[in-house]
C-alpha cells in the first residue's frame, strides 16, 4: 500500500529549481523504487504523553518499517490495556519503568522511543540499551553531556543503535537549507538568525529544573541550534562528524513571571560564532511567540514561518517561493529511517554524537548567561 510516507516528495519550485536538486529528486526516487520488502521492527513507545499519543502513534501508523507492538506506562492496567487495545498488541507488551529489563526476553521489540521528560531520558535509554534493544530518545537527548556519554556508551556496549528524535532532517523544507548550504551557486550561509518561543500558559515540568534540566532552551531552542549546525554543516553523514560552533555567547532575558520560571530562564538569548566566521544568533522564550528563521548566504538567502513545526512550514529564498506538495509526516520518516539503519547495520544521521553535540552547545549557551564571556563548547 501506498502511504503518504511513502509518495516521494513533488518539488515546486516557483522560483528556480536548481540542477542539483533535480539530480537529487531523481537520485531519491531510484533509491525508494529499489528498497526491496522488509520485515516491520517492532517499536515501544515509552511515555505516553501528548507527543507519543497525539503524533509517534499516529506516525507510525505510516511507516513502513515500523509497528506499534508496546508500550511502556506507569499505569498499565489502565492507559496501558487501552493502548493494547486500540493499537492491537498483546497485553504482555506492557511495561512499566520497573520491568523495562524484560523486554530483553521479547523478540517482538526491535526498537525503544524514550518519550519521557528530558531527565528521564538516561535512565530509560540506559535501561532499553540494557534489554538489548535499538534506541531513539527524544530531544533533548539528556539534560547534560555526561549523561549523553553514559547513554552512547551504554548502547556502544550493547551493541545497539542511538537516535535522537531530530525530525526536522527528515522534512523536505529543511533539507533543502541543507542542500543550499553546501550548494556552491547559494551557499555558504554566512549570517544566521532564528528563534521559537511559546508562552506557557501554567507551571508544568517543562518549568522545572529537576525534569526540564532547563527552560525554553532545553525545548525549543534546540531546534533554532540546529538550524544553525544546519545551515553551517549542510547534510550530515550517518554518525557524524557534525559542525559545532568554537565559542558561545549568551544573555538570559529578565523574568516577568518569577512564580512561573523560578529555577529556569524564562528567556535568552545568544551567538554562535562557527570557525568559518559565520554568526549565528538565536533566542528563545516561554512567554512569547515566534517561530522562524532567516539565514543569509553567499548567493542569497533562505527564510521560514511556522519554521520548527511539523506541518505548515512557510519558507522562500531570494529564487523564489518553496513549496512540497503533498506534506510529509515528519516523524513516519524520522522512524523509517532509523529501521532502515538498524536493518542495514549502519548509524543514524542524526546520532547520540549529534545530541551530544546539541547539550554541550546548550552548557556553553548556559555558562556564558551565568558567568558572562565567551565560552567554548566542551568536547565536542
Ligand atoms: P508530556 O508531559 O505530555 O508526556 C510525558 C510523559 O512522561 C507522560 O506520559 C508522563 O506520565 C511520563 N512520565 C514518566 N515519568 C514521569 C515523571 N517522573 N514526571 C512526569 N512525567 C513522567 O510531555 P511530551 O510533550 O510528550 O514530551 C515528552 C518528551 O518528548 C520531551 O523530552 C520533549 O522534549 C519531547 N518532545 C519532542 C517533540 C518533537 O517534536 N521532537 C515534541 C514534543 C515533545
Amino acid at each position: 500500500m501506498n502511504t503518504p510516507a511513502d509518495r516521494l516528495t513533488r518539488r515546486h519550485f516557483v522560483g528556480q529549481l536548481s540542477l542539483g536538486a533535480a539530480a537529487l529528486l531523481l537520485a531519491s526516487r531510484t533509491r525508494a523504487a529499489d528498497t526491496p520488502p522488509s520485515r516491520k521492527l517492532g517499536v515501544v513507545l515509552v511515555g505516553l504523553g501528548n507527543y507519543a499519543t497525539t503524533e509517534l502513534a499516529p506516525a507510525l501508523q505510516l511507516t513502513r518499517r515500523c509497528r506499534l507492538v508496546g508500550v511502556v506506562t506507569g499505569e498499565p492496567a489502565t492507559k496501558g490495556r487501552d493502548w493494547a487495545r486500540r493499537y492491537g498488541f498483546p497485553e504482555k507488551n506492557i511495561y512499566t519503568y520497573d520491568t523495562m529489563h524484560r523486554m530483553a526476553d521479547n523478540p517482538a521489540i526491535d526498537i525503544v522511543y524514550v518519550v519521557t521528560p528530558n531527565a528521564l531520558h538516561a535512565r530509560d535509554t540506559i535501561a532499553a540499551a540494557k534489554a538489548g534493544k535499538h534506541v531513539i530518545s527524544e530531544k533533548p537527548m539528556a539534560v547534560n553531556v555526561a549523561e549523553c556519554d553514559a547513554m552512547i556508551a551504554a548502547c556502544r556496549s550493547a551493541g545497539v543503535k542511538l537516535s535522537i528524535g531530530y525530525r526536522l532532517h527528515f522534512d523536505p523544507y529543511h533539507q533543502e537549507l541543507m542542500r543550499l548550504a553546501r550548494d556552491p551557486t547559494f551557499g555558504p550561509f554566512t549570517k544566521i538568525n532564528g528563534g521559537f518561543a511559546f508562552v506557557m500558559g501554567h507551571k508544568v515540568w517543562r518549568a522545572e529544573r529537576k525534569l526540564a534540566g532547563g527552560g525554553p532552551l532545553m525545548d525549543l531552542g534546540i531546534y533554532v541550534i540546529q538550524n544553525a549546525c544546519m545551515a553551517v554543516g549542510g547534510p550530515t553523514s550517518p554518525g557524524g562528524p557534525y559542525v559545532a560552533p568554537v565559542a558561545v555567547t549568551a544573555r538570559e532575558g529578565p523574568k516577568t513571571k518569577p512564580e512561573m520560571f523560578a529555577d529556569v530562564e524564562q528567556s535568552i538569548q545568544w551567538t554562535l560564532e562557527f570557525a568559518d566566521g559565520a554568526p549565528a544568533t538565536g533566542r528563545t522564550s516561554y512567554a512569547d511567540s515566534y517561530n522562524e528563521f532567516h539565514d543569509d548566504a553567499a548567493h542569497g538567502w533562505f527564510e521560514a514561518k511556522n519554521a520548527f513545526s511539523y506541518n505548515g512550514i512557510r519558507a522562500r529564498t531570494s529564487r523564489g517561493p518553496l513549496h512540497f506538495d503533498p506534506p510529509v509526516n515528519q516523524q513516519a520518516r524520522q522512524m523509517d529511517d532509523f529501521a532502515e539503519c538498524v536493518l542495514a547495520n549502519r548509524e543514524s544521521r542524526v546520532s547520540g554524537e549529534m545530541g551530544r553535540r546539541d547539550l554541550a552547545i546548550i552548557e556553553a549557551i548556559y555558562a556564558s548567561a551565568a558567568a558572562g564571556g565567551r565560552r567554548t563548547p566542551v568536547r565536542v
